[in-house]
């Protein structure tokens, strides 16, 4: 596969882009904001810079700066994407905006196009089911950052084809990733355990429990997690898990996953984060 569009120049989609160019793939890079493009090329440029001086030895790290930064194509124009064999879609998490989305890659994507809805809880069929092509739609959840992450949660919806599955784990194979191929369902395996694990980490701090840096250092020293619970969710961004925490609510109408209201208050006063400098942690711009 040679030209993959990628929808969504944010946390995640920037991260992909990066990743597909590393690997040998043209990447068709859309946002609707200049400015999301421009951040994001900043950034691509600053990882592989740094990837080369630590020597890191994910999927294309070797590759020369300005090869990898040649294969990218920024754009704000969605028709651009009809020169592409597979697109992944990045965009907020909001359906009215992805759905939108959907139906204009419909319209300028060949027919063969596959479509693949990179989303934390919003379920699949559904977005198969607004497209003409729903046996080409599927799910491909990467996780944050993509260039570091050899798996990827691959997820079949009610409508998707087994030659769909097999051209989606073609181009992670590519990228020198695995996919590990679930079912759909709000929030897939992930983010159904995630989100739940996150939320409740929340309420410990709402409740003054234990504060975030405490909560976060009992997962780190007791169970050798990488990263606590809540830096992992200002590295996805409060904005998101939010608003998955909302679908799995909305879902499953089961109260386990009602929001806690520190994470609400921490997004209406814009506390996103990593991305805004500041969340359940503070961080240098
Ligand atoms: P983000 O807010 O950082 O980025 C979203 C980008 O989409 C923005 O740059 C925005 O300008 C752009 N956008 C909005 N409408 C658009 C349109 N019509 N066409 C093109 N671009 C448009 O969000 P994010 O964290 O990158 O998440 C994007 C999607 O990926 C969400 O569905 C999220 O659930 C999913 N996801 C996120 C992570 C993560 O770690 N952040 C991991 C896996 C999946």
């Amino acid at each position: 596969m040679r030209t993959v569009g990628v929808v969504g120049a944010g946390t995640i989609g920037r991260g992909l882009a990066q990743s597909l160019a590393m690997t040998g793939h043209e990447v068709v890079l859309v946002d609707i904001a200049e400015e999301a493009l421009d951040d994001a090329l900043a950034q691509i440029r600053r990882d592989l810079r740094f990837a080369r001086m630590l020597g890191a030895q994910s999927a294309g790290a070797h590759e020369p700066v300005d090869t990898v930064l040649e294969r990218l194509r920024p754009t704000t124009d969605h028709a651009e994407l009809k020169a592409a064999e597979f697109v992944v879609e990045n965009v907020v998490e909001d359906w009215d905006v992805k759905s939108e989305v959907y139906r204009i890659l419909d319209s300028v994507c060949p027919e063969e196009t596959v479509f693949a809805a990179n989303t934390s809880c919003v379920p699949i069929t559904r977005i198969g089911a607004q497209t003409r092509r729903p046996d080409r739609i599927l799910g491909m959840h990467f996780m944050n950052p993509v260039p570091l992450k050899p798996v990827v949660e691959v997820i079949r919806a009610v409508h998707t084809s087994d030659a769909t599955v097999e051209t989606a784990l073609r181009l992670l194979s590519g990228m020198g990733k695995e996919g590990i191929v679930v079912n759909d369902s709000p929030g897939f395996v992930s983010n159904r355990v995630m989100m739940l694990a996150v939320n409740e980490a929340a309420y410990l701090v709402y409740e003054g429990v234990a504060d975030a840096a405490s909560v976060d250092r009992i997962f780190t020293t007791c169970f050798g997690h990488r990263m606590g619970m809540l830096e992992t969710a200002d590295l996805i961004g409060l904005d998101t898990i939010l608003r998955s925490i909302e679908v799995l609510h909305e879902r499953f109408g089961d109260s386990k996953y009602r929001p806690c209201p520190l994470l609400r208050q921490l997004v209406d006063a814009g506390y996103l984060g990593r991305k805004s400098g500041r969340g359940f942690h503070t961080y240098e711009q």
